[in-house]
């Protein structure tokens, strides 16, 4: 299996066939795009038959072993069984097995169909991010040491994805992690999660200044090649290719338990951001996993959303993006949309880098056919799949108190954004999956608000604020950073 990037002419993507391991431990492609398969491997009615008894970790090894055909299959299982454990998923609510990984509920079985939620929530960050990150941990390692090399993280987070990848890495051989968070600004309860971690390969850097300052401070490190290369510095965003595949698995997962015969469909509302998510459910549905309608849940930044209406696709500044209660989604663009693009324009990498470029220059395109825009793909977006929806903190907080009042469980913001949206694109005979991205414990003051009781927090995270803390705080000066990260690496 070779990929590709979404921005490689076909010269020079002959010359450079990569294989799985060559993009792990990278970002985007050199040449700006982001990577994707050459062709997407199909899955037959008769393997999915197969795959309806499989465990999780067995699927997950069935679905990854069609990606990742440079690991040995002996390899990638043994990751795969370590990596999807119920040990691992262990955070589950009462009445719901750690055993299957990701459980599913069914809230609803009604006049409009039904509502079912899968919960991707129960790593060791309580967020679905771990259900990628803690099989990247395990690919990393298992890459490094075959190499004898080593890798530095170095991140910045306002919350769900720095955890994920500190748990992740955590105490991994030959990785570290360098992760910036604006100081004093997250919330008590994220912060404890990450700065509690005593592992010698964590290193949390609280930043005196904002997110946007730690970010400015990744990218000002980054740019530096030739301090980048020789301390080895590599990143675990949202566009990595194994994180997004990882999250395939899950859509399988979905969409086995929810019917009993491939003839059956089924739709999943995703609570979309960066477009990483529903990126996978996109490329499951593009292997042949009969997904009737794929519902990308906004907030009210609406980037994504506005797209599947209308065929705009226009990135905020950042003045106009707004800080919301399910901050998770909080994005300007939409960092993996490219993917998608890349598909819907029939895979013609040079349109796509000429529509990103567009991006760079007036900050968006228009593919809605209309008179002066930038072409009329947008018309096949239905045959994708693709709807969308948008939500707002009241429509958050109605929706909590209506799951707690009618299902008895509380969820947290950005399933709520999910549920609400859901519920306009259910139908009769297509079960609606709505994927739980988070557990309400981490965005307890929503809660609070929506309910007037805490959000319960699962077994073992009940004293969490009074850890001990390790982390260090610094200005942001680019110079200072280099410093420490040179300091800690011995390189
Ligand atoms: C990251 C995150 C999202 C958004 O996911 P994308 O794939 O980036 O769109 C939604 N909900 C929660 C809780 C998250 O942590």
């Amino acid at each position: 299996m070779h990929y590709v990037s979404t921005r490689a002419t076909s010269a020079s993507a002959a010359r450079n066939p990569d294989n799985f391991c060559d993009i792990l431990l990278g970002g985007l492609a050199p040449d700006g795009g982001l990577y994707l398969p050459a062709e997407y491997p199909q899955v037959t009615s008769a393997e999915l038959d197969a795959w309806r008894t499989l465990s999780y970790a067995d699927l997950a090894y069935e679905i990854l072993r069609k990606f990742a055909t440079d690991i040995p299959d002996a390899d990638l299982k043994a990751i795969t069984t370590r990596t999807y454990t119920p040990a691992v998923y262990c955070n589950v609510r009462a009445g719901e097995s750690a055993t299957e990984i990701t459980p599913l509920r069914v809230l609803e079985d009604g006049r409009n169909g039904k509502l079912i939620l899968q919960a991707l929530s129960n790593g060791p960050t309580l967020a679905f991010k771990d259900m990628a990150m803690q099989l990247l941990g395990n690919l990393f390692e298992y890459a490094l040491a075959k190499n004898d090399d080593a890798l530095n993280i170095f991140g910045a987070t306002s919350g769900d994805t720095g955890s994920a990848a500190e748990y992740a890495m955590r105490g991994k051989k030959g990785v570290r992690v360098f992760m910036l968070s604006p100081h004093e600004r997250m919330s008590a309860f994220q912060t404890a999660q990450m700065f509690s971690l005593q592992d010698p390969n964590i290193f949390n850097i609280a930043v005196k200044g904002n997110f946007d300052d730690c970010q400015d401070l990744v990218k000002a490190v980054s740019n530096d090649l030739t301090f980048k290369v020789r301390q080895k510095i590599g990143t675990v965003n949202s566009i990595n290719w194994a994180r997004v595949v990882a999250q395939v698995v899950y859509y399988f997962r979905g969409y086995l338990a929810a019917t009993t015969s491939n003839d059956q469909k089924v739709s999943f509302t995703v609570p979309s951001g960066n477009f990483g998510n529903i990126c996978a459910g996109h490329i499951a549905r593009m292997m042949g996993l009969p997904i009737d309608k794929l519902v990308a849940a906004t907030n009210e930044n609406d980037v994504l959303d506005e797209f599947f209406r209308t065929g705009v696709y226009r990135v905020r500044k950042a003045s106009e993006t707004y800080h919301t209660s399910s901050p998770s989604m909080d994005i300007s663009k939409a960092s993996n949309f490219e993917r998608f693009v890349y598909d819907l324009v029939g895979r013609d990498a040079e349109r796509t880098h000429a529509l990103f470029r567009k991006v760079d220059t007036h900050g968006g395109f228009d593919l809605s056919g209309a008179p002066g825009s930038d072409g009329d793909e947008f018309k096949q977006v239905v045959h994708f799949g693709f709807a969308s929806g948008r939500s707002t903190h009241n429509d958050r907080v109605d929706t909590i108190r209506d799951v707690a009042d009618d299902y008895d469980i509380t969820i947290d913001t950005h399933t709520a954004d999910g549920i609400k949206v859901a519920r306009e694109h259910m139908k009769p005979g297509v079960p609606m999956i709505v994927l739980e991205t988070a557990l309400a414990a981490k965005f307890n003051e929503t809660i609070l608000e929506a309910l007037g009781t805490d959000a319960p927090r699962p077994a073992g995270f009940d004293d969490i604020e009074t850890l001990p803390q390790r982390y260090v705080v610094m200005p942001a000066d680019v110079d200072q950073m280099k410093a420490y990260i040179a300091d800690h690496t011995g390189l």
